[in-house]
């Protein structure tokens, strides 16, 4: 399998102003390349590993060598994590669909009410780390946060991800977190988000 930074689908310019243009560029070609990278270094050697996309390592961590898995989890969790992250963000303005709306006011009460508990795990995660919308095994959606790369894969399959590394809102935002987080909710491809949950379902 080849380990290459994933294109996205618009430019880096596009998701202003809500994400500026140099974040985004150093955000992907920098950040995630030099995670794509170390991960791919950690596992020289290792073809077996190297065959199977990185989503599949991480669920399975047995099989990934002792002095390889400090590694593994931080760089690999940085691959996967960010390749997911490009493809819920959109410049385009999306709707989500009948399905994931009722699904998320059967388990939240309402869209106001999820995207405020989200906003708060994204604005409350100490350090760095991630928010995410999960599908958990009972089917139930819930946010959850993890800390610096970490996958959400213990409490369910990810459908919304949002990095809150400094890395990833500091040019702009500097220290306003919050406002970074109150500005995701503009570029949110609620259709791909959609697409994930359809898929699990
Ligand atoms: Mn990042």
């Amino acid at each position: 399998m080849k380990h290459n930074l994933p294109e996205l689908t618009y430019n880096y310019k596009d998701l202003e102003p809500y994400i500026d243009e140099k974040t985004m560029e150093i955000h992907h070609s920098k950040h995630h390349q030099g995670y794509i990278k170390k991960y791919v270094n950690a596992l020289e050697g290792l073809d077996e590993l190297l065959n199977k996309d990185v989503e599949n390592v991480l669920k399975n961590l047995d099989s990934v060598p002792e002095e390889k898995l400090e590694s593994v989890i931080n760089n690999g969790g940085g691959y996967y994590n960010h390749r997911l992250f490009w493809t819920i963000l959109t410049p385009k303005k999306t709707k989500m669909s009948n399905q994931l709306k009722e699904a998320i006011n059967r388990d939240f009460g309402s869209i106001e009410t999820f995207k405020a508990m989200f906003s708060n795990k994204a604005k409350t995660q100490f350090g760095s780390g991630w928010a995410w919308l999960v599908v958990a095994k009972d089917k139930r959606l819930k946010v959850v946060s993890t800390p610096n790369q970490l996958t959400p894969f213990e409490f369910g399959e990810p459908i919304l991800a949002l990095d809150v590394w400094e890395h990833a809102y500091y040019l702009k935002y500097q220290n306003r977190r919050p406002d970074y987080v109150e500005n995701f909710w503009n570029i949110v491809n609620w259709e791909q988000v959609s697409k994930y949950y359809q898929e699990l379902n």
